[in-house]
């Protein structure tokens, strides 16, 4: 049985990612061991590995890392050095923009993926959460080399800065549970907007209210006025497609608690009708479907509340723009723990265990051909 370790099983990525290898019967097919850098004792697969023991990591054949950029920054380079040979796949972006390590997103570019494990091909990495979503919404018009560009305005969950924003939201939200509702609407909105700025109200982990407010810069600051979400955008795009399109982004995070969303205006190169555009996006994937252009199916269906939890990506508020032709809008929501971030890890280390298969049985079926 191939050995797979998993560090930060217990962050947001990590235990989603958990869940989805035992909902999808991969505990029984790994022998898997639970690193973490903070805690020690048993957890829910037996004995915790410190993440920094590096002879326990080198035993793994494969390592999921769901621990963050500092972590692999540091560990990934000492295990390599040490001679570890086996695969590291990451959720972190750390090693997304060095040019051998391909960004996995097996729906949009398995054919890469199988070169590169045939080129021995050790580290991988999973794509930023709305490129991933964004990628495969757009799955039928990428795969037709039918698009432009793209501009996408985000509106992105807590959950996606980590586990200690999304508890500061809860208690944000707890803390104006306190405060006494009733009476004059307008007194009790500007109570309200003056408990946000006040010293007491919990931001230690987000900085700033998120309940009641957005804030429209995500990440650290890069350069023409873009933030290093933004910029990922077009980077991974790129990477992930092999060619540059050019994709604008403007990324906000919102008060939802789990689930990206975009808004996107497209430019394609051909002048499409509407049902074929909407063909091509549903029958790319099985997660991709278009959501009826109207309001009761929109707030039903196109919502992070409604998506929260699935593999659904749906996709809605399809129409022509104005602009001229080729020009449409959509909006689509697609839960970031999942595609967008545990989701192709898994299905990678799945991909790792056939590869590491067929070429066992490649080997057997040669040393007994005459
Ligand atoms: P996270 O929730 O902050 O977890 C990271 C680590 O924090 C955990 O593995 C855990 O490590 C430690 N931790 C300390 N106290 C904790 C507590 N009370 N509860 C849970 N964990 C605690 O981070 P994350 O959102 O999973 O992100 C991990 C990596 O994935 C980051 O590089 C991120 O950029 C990337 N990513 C995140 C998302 C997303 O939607 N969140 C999407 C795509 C990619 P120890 O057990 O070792 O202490």
């Amino acid at each position: 049985m191939m050995k797979l370790g998993i560090i930060g099983w217990r962050g947001m990525v990590g235990s989603v990612l958990l869940d989805r290898l035992n909902e999808c019967g991969d505990l029984d097919i790994f022998n898997t061991t639970l690193f973490s850098t903070s805690q020690t004792g048993r957890g829910p697969l037996g004995e915790l590995k410190s993440s920094f023991d590096y002879d326990a990591l080198a035993s793994m054949d494969i390592i999921i890392s769901c621990q963050g950029s500092e972590y692999t920054k540091e560990v990934h380079p000492l295990l390599r050095g040490k001679g570890w040979n086996g695969h590291w796949i990451d959720a972190s972006s750390h090693l997304r923009t060095m040019k051998d390590v391909p960004i996995i997103l097996d729906p949009i570019n398995r054919k890469d993926i199988d070169a590169a494990l045939k080129n021995n091909q050790k580290d991988f990495v999973g794509g930023n959460c709305t490129v991933s979503l964004m990628m495969l919404a757009l799955g039928g018009l990428f795969s037709r080399d039918l698009v432009e560009w793209v501009s996408c305005v985000t509106y992105q969950a807590a959950s996606g800065a980590g586990s200690a924003q999304l508890r500061e939201l809860f208690s944000q939200i707890a803390h104006l549970k306190e405060m006494d509702l009733s009476g004059d609407i307008l007194k009790l909105e500007k109570e309200v907007t003056g408990a946000l700025s006040h010293s007491s109200f919990p931001i230690e982990s987000l900085q700033h209210p998120l309940v009641g407010n957005l804030l429209p810069w995500i990440d650290s600051e890069v350069e023409d006025g873009m933030s290093k979400e933004e910029w990922k955008g077009a980077f991974e795009t790129a990477k992930i497609l092999g060619k540059y399109i050019p994709v604008e982004s403007l990324c906000v995070r919102v008060g939802a608690f789990r689930c990206h969303s975009q808004a996107l205006t497209i430019k394609l190169k051909e002048d499409l009708p509407l049902d074929e555009f909407e063909n091509l996006i549903n029958s790319h994937n099985e997660w991709a479907r278009v959501i009826p252009n109207n309001k009761a199916d929109t707030l039903k269906h196109l919502t992070p509340v409604a998506v929260s939890g699935t593999l659904s990506i749906p996709v809605g508020r399809v129409r022509k723009l104005s602009f001229g032709p080729g020009h449409y809008s959509l909006f689509t929501v697609g839960d970031q723990l999942l595609w967008g971030a545990a989701e192709p890890l898994r299905r990678m280390a799945r991909i790792i265990l056939d590869f590491k298969n067929q070429g066992l049985r490649r080997d057997y079926e040669l040393s007994r051909s005459p």
